[in-house]
């Protein structure tokens, strides 16, 4: 079985206690590679560390929409700086959140990413929350020119065929588990498995029936399984064209 998690916060304090352990029992059940998204400039040290311990770890360094109280602006200088790094597969995550009260500074510090991943030729790792229309107006004024991936996509089959158009590739997770998720299953369905990347966002969103515990990789195999029974094929096959989707966008 091939099974990468594409967005996995392996550098949490969540993971502090026993990392090797879960990283382990992923690959146990197929996962061979874990792509770490960055959130805030406190996480990016880290996050290169944790790189460099595993060969199958990866990151992506990015300002997260939560997270601009640091000083974006010498964040991304120094995000700038990071991007030379081997272990830096893409530019993100970030993004728009209309649930946060700052959407000017939050659209100035998205399209300053955007230009970063362009000029380093990355793929983005985009968070988006009640925010398609407005990424799309960003998307418009800066094109990313590497697409990247809509972490924890819902929405409708119009949303989702902007970002394909544009290149990119939807992130599904443990929230098509959910009843109410069935505007988003019709839009994968419609996209095609070619069109996918599977994630768990561990420790967060965790498949329907475990709320309430900590989500880590492994559980990406009954995300396989979830995907797999919508386009009623076998859950290998959704591993492998989900896999090769994920090593092509990141270059792995
Ligand atoms: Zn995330």
């Amino acid at each position: 079985m091939h099974l990468i998690d594409s967005h996995c916060h392996l550098d949490f304090s969540e993971f502090e206690s026993d990392l090797s352990s879960v990283i382990n029992r992923a690959r146990m059940q197929g996962v061979e590679s874990f792509v770490i998204p960055g959130v805030s400039s406190k996480h990016w040290d880290k996050q290169l560390k944790l790189a460099q311990a595993f060969d199958d770890v990866y990151c992506g360094i990015g300002i997260h929409p939560w997270f601009l109280d640091n000083d974006p602006l010498s964040d991304l200088v120094k995000l700038e700086s990071l991007l030379h790094s081997q272990s830096v597969v893409a530019v993100g995550e970030c993004g728009l959140d209309a649930t946060v009260d700052n959407m000017a500074l939050q659209q100035q510090v998205f399209i300053a990413q955007i230009e970063l991943a362009n000029r380093f030729n990355k793929p983005l790792i985009v968070h988006h929350r009640k925010t398609h229309h407005l990424i799309q107006q960003c998307f418009k004024q800066v094109r990313p020119e590497y697409g990247g991936v809509i972490h924890a996509f819902s929405g409708n089959i119009n949303d989702a065929e902007k970002y394909i158009d544009l290149g990119f590739k939807l992130g599904i997770g443990g929230g098509i588990t959910y009843e109410r998720a069935s505007k988003t299953r019709t839009s994968v369905l419609n996209v095609g498995l070619s069109n996918i990347l599977l994630e768990t966002d561990s420790p967060d969103m965790p498949l329907f029936g475990q709320q309430g515990k900590r989500n880590e990789p492994q559980n990406i195999v009954k995300v396989a399984e979830a995907v797999a029974e919508l386009f009623s094929c076998s859950v290998e096959e959704v591993g492998q064209v989900t896999s090769l989707n994920t090593k092509a966008l990141f270059d792995i």
